[in-house]
């Protein structure tokens, strides 16, 4: 039988904690259920007891989520445990991960605790979660900087305890893959129970070795990964998803033939779908997902690939859903054709969302003639943002050009009720934002603003991200596509302004968590 490996996505929780990453609850909620359909075996949905967001998203995830286990993590305090678990019950299949660091500058600086002590907190703490659910992790933080002598006595005693998984982290991305993989070697060879037990890593990419060390770890008995689509997470990162996985079935051979129950077909719409929601663009020459992964520039290159295309490609660009983008609509579909295409796509609608999306669809292609699977996707992604619309935008004009003053007057729509304002600016995206600032009256600070092109060629769909952050250094993003920039700017500006007006309504108690979360599951139902 072929060696199953373990894929433990911590997008939300890991990947979350990446500055400025932050997801509201009906994101992440998105997010989970694309992750669900890439396959993934476990997703860490949060932190339950770090803050009431991460409590909602959790349970939101562990009720709703069909698929893979639902995991949510805890320190190794009793009440850390306890909200973990409040969160969870009622999922079908849920894990409890609990963690204290073992490490001896961790155990000197940090907890100033002796081995001894902390060894009997991490016991506990398993045998506390064990009394509540089956499937327990546990993990011994900063692991590659422990003594492996305390490091094999803390997994034993652990898995003595019930842990049925015992995570390795790399916290500090500190490891190399030779020393790495003799540290998970040692343990599968001296742990006496270790086969109770999946062995589990987590790296992180503060010397850009996170894949490395993770494969490493696999090479030599390692049967969880713990990773993020991207490799987003903290500093630089964790261990990329989708260059774990890609490397595990290009070279199968050399990992004694494991493999992951990953549907690598829908890597790179998960890819996309983090950068949209977390903003956090992926750099061009990046493995497996980036723009340019799969493009060939050099003209000996280009000619080996006309003859045999394995001349100088590993992997199948339409393999990971990365290949062309290809023309799916024109003018003449009807909304049958639309409504079935996006099944075919995986994605999911309500039906008040299909008919803006579809409406939006027409209003493309009479501008431009043929439509791709990317314009659809922009387009939909668009229509179904998970935002609470304060403010809609109902009308734009805007006067700009050369030697002239760029000048907009904008319409919103607060509540249904219609307010108008007019401004000029320093240019015309300026003058949209100054008056659209002079209506909502919503403190805050624009903090970046990138314009993409969704496909190539003049009439493409131009992608607007735009962030925006508060008072309290929260950061607030909002997304428009449309084939005239000016719109599309407009649109993600009032987005981004309604993500941070809707939070602000409701850490002032005008909204509670309970309505949030209530609106949430309408959302979510279906
Ligand atoms: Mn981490």
């Amino acid at each position: 039988m072929k060696r199953r490996i373990v894929i433990f996505d911590t997008t939300l929780r890991d990947g979350e904690q990446s500055p400025g990453a932050s997801m509201n609850i009906e994101e992440k909620y998105m997010l989970a259920q694309q992750l669900a359909r890439l396959g993934v075996d476990v997703i860490e949905a949060g932190f339950p007891a770090s803050s009431q967001g991460d409590f909602e998203a959790v349970r939101l995830i562990a009720q709703k989520v069909k698929g893979p286990t639902i995991a949510a993590l805890c320190r190794a305090l009793p009440e850390d445990i306890d909200r973990g678990w409040e969160a969870l019950q009622g999922g079908k299949n849920v894990r409890i991960h609990t963690f204290i660091s073992t490490s001896d500058i961790h155990l000197k600086h940090q907890f100033r605790r002796t081995r001894e002590e902390i060894l009997e907190i991490a016991v506990a703490a398993v045998k506390r979660a064990k009394g509540y659910v089956e499937n327990v992790e546990f993990s011994a933080m900063d692991a590659s900087r422990t003594d492996i002598d305390y490091l094999c006595q803390v997994v034993e005693a652990t898995i003595a305890a019930g842990a049925t998984t015992v995570n390795i982290p790399d916290t500090v991305g500190y490891a190399q893959p030779a020393e790495f993989g003799a540290m998970i070697r040692t343990i599968c060879e001296r742990v006496p129970n270790v086969s109770r037990a999946v062995i589990s890593v987590h790296c992180h990419n503060d010397l850009g070795l996170a894949v490395a060390n993770s494969l490493a770890a696999v090479a030599n008995g390692a049967g969880q990964v713990e990773c993020t689509i991207n490799g987003i997470g903290e500093r630089a990162g964790n261990a990329a998803l989708e260059e774990v996985v890609m490397a595990l079935r290009t070279r199968p051979e050399v990992f004694d033939f494991a493999d992951t129950g990953i549907s690598a077909k829908e890597i790179y719409r998960s890819s996309r779908m983090v950068t949209d929601i977390t903003g956090i663009q992926v750099q061009p020459n990046k493995a497996i997902v980036g723009a340019n992964a799969f493009a060939h520039e050099s003209g000996i290159h280009q000619h080996g690939l006309l003859a045999d295309r394995s001349t100088y490609e590993i992997m199948d660009a339409e393999a990971v859903g990365a290949g062309e983008s290809k023309l799916v609509l024109g003018k003449h579909s009807g909304r049958h054709a639309f409504e079935r295409k996006v099944q075919e796509m995986g994605i999911t609608l309500e039906p008040d969302q299909l008919l803006k999306a579809f409406a939006r669809f027409k209003e493309l292609a009479d501008k431009k003639k043929e439509i791709s699977d990317r314009d659809l996707e922009s387009l939909i992604a668009d229509e179904t943002r998970a935002v609470h619309e304060i403010f809609h935008l109902d009308y734009m004009h805007v006067v700009g050009g050369s030697g002239i003053i760029p000048t907009a007057s904008v319409r919103l729509l607060r509540d249904g009720q219609p307010i108008e304002e007019a401004s000029l600016g320093v240019g015309s995206v300026d003058a949209i934002f100054t008056t659209i600032d002079r209506l909502v009256k919503v403190p805050h600070k624009l903090v970046d603003y990138v314009v993409k092109s969704v496909t190539g060629g003049t009439d493409a769909l131009g992608e607007v991200t735009v962030r925006l952050t508060d008072d309290t250094g929260r950061i607030y993003l909002g997304r428009g596509a449309s084939m005239d920039i000016l719109d599309a700017s407009a649109r993600a500006y009032v987005q981004a302004i309604n993500k941070l007006a809707y939070d602000h309504q409701v850490r002032a108690g005008r909204i509670t968590p309970e309505q949030a979360e209530k609106r949430a599951h309408r959302k979510g139902k279906k």
